[in-house]
C-alpha cells in the first residue's frame, strides 16, 4: 500500500489536493473532517458532541477520530492505498494511526507538510466560508483560534515523522495544478 499524510494548517488546501491524488493514484481519501461532518449531517450521538467543538475551532477529542479511521482502515483492507486528510492532528493520533497500521503489516509512506502563510489562511478561509456555509470558516475569531491550535497542538506530529524521515515539505502557493506538480512528484517517489 501507498499511505500518505497530507498535513498542513486550516486553509492550507488539503481537501483540494486530496480529490486530485486520489484520481492519479487510485487511494482512498479519508478526511476526519468530512467523517465528521457526514455524521453531523446524520444526527447521530457523536456528530451533536463533536459539533459544538468544531464549531468553537477546538480539536475533537482522539478517542473519536482514531476511532472513525480505524472503521475506515478496516473497511478497505484491499486498497492500493490512503490519504489522510486533516488526520492525524496531534502525536497521540499519528501513534494511534502507526499502530493500526502495523496490526495490517502496514506503514505510512511519507508526510507531504503544505506550508502556507498565515495571512494567505485568513484570506482562503474566509472566502470558502462565503461559498460552502461552513460555520467554522466564517468567523474570524474562529479561524483564529483553529491557527491557535494547529501551532500548540498539531505542528509538532511534523516532528513525529521527520524522526521517522518521513517528513517532506512543499510549498502551498500557486495555483492548485502548480502545488499538484509538486505533490506528485513526491509521492511517486514514496
Ligand atoms: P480544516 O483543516 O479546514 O480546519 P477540517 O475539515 O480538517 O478543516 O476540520 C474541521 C474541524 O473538525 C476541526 O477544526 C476539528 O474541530 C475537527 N477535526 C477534524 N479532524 C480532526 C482530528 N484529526 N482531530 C480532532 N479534531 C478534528
Amino acid at each position: 500500500m501507498r499511505n500518505i499524510v497530507l498535513f498542513g494548517p486550516p486553509g492550507a488546501g488539503k481537501g483540494t489536493q486530496s480529490e486530485l491524488i486520489v484520481k492519479a493514484f487510485n487511494l482512498i481519501h479519508l478526511s476526519t473532517g468530512d467523517l465528521l461532518r457526514s455524521e453531523i449531517k446524520d444526527q447521530t450521538q457523536l456528530g451533536l458532541e463533536a459539533k459544538s467543538l468544531m464549531d468553537a475551532g477546538k480539536l475533537v477529542p482522539d478517542n473519536v477520530v482514531i476511532g472513525m479511521i480505524r472503521n475506515k482502515i478496516e473497511a478497505n483492507k484491499n486498497a492500493a492505498g490512503f490519504i489522510f486528510d486533516g488526520f492525524p492532528r496531534t502525536p497521540e493520533q499519528a501513534q494511534a494511526l502507526d499502530t493500526l497500521l502495523e496490526e495490517h503489516n502496514e506503514a505510512i509512506s511519507a508526510m507531504i507538510s503544505m506550508e502556507v502563510e498565515d495571512a494567505e489562511l485568513i484570506a482562503r478561509l474566509l472566502e470558502r466560508g462565503k461559498l460552502s456555509g461552513r460555520v467554522d470558516d466564517q468567523n474570524e475569531e474562529v479561524i483564529g483560534n483553529r491557527l491557535s491550535v494547529y501551532k500548540e497542538q498539531t505542528e509538532v506530529v511534523k516532528d513525529f515523522y521527520l524522526k521517522q524521515n518521513k517528513t517532506k515539505t512543499v510549498n502551498g502557493l500557486g495555483t492548485i495544478e502548480e502545488v499538484f506538480g509538486r505533490i506528485k512528484a513526491l509521492i511517486s517517489q514514496a
